[in-house]
């Protein structure tokens, strides 16, 4: 998949979007939809996609989407943080294969990080067991202001 194309709306954000593929869902509102990544690379990685989007990545979205989005990713980075009090916080957004991007609805990464702890390959790890994700979405869920 290049930069190019148009948006496929079998992709898997957009099956959990119209509900019919489960999430750790984190937070939800009018704009943006965040929950859990299921291959995480650190405990807490979180995604949050615009919920009413056709764009494959950034370059593609409309700036009103984007601005709600960027709103939405804070607004998550700052439960994420509150939750589990990370050393540090990486937001990344990858966009075309050849970027990284394996899943193409628009998505930003929330990634906590603690000294001393690697964080793992973007897309290449484990699955995570499903009630941890969620135990860890309602922690997080309860820090959102
Ligand atoms: P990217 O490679 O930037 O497009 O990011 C896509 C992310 O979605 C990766 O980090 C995957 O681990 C994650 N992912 C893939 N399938 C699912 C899913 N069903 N639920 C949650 N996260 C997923």
């Amino acid at each position: 998949m290049s930069l190019d194309g148009t948006y496929d709306d079998g992709n898997i954000f957009a099956k959990i979007l119209r509900g019919e593929m489960p999430c750790a869902r984190v937070f939800e509102d009018d704009h943006v939809l965040a929950f859990m990544d299921v291959f995480p690379q650190a405990r807490g990685h979180t995604l949050v996609i615009p919920k009413h989007s056709q764009a494959r990545n950034f370059l593609d979205e409309e700036p009103q989407v984007l601005s709600e989005l960027i709103l939405g990713v804070q607004r998550v980075a700052k439960a994420v943080r509150a939750a589990l009090s990370p050393d540090g916080v990486v937001i990344t957004q990858f966009n075309g294969a050849t970027a990284g991007q394996t899943v193409f609805h628009l998505h930003f990464h929330i990634i906590p990080r603690w000294d001393g702890v690697a964080v793992g390959r973007h897309a290449s790890g484990g699955m995570a067991d499903m009630d941890e994700l969620k135990t860890l979405a309602q922690q997080i869920a309860a820090k959102i202001a």
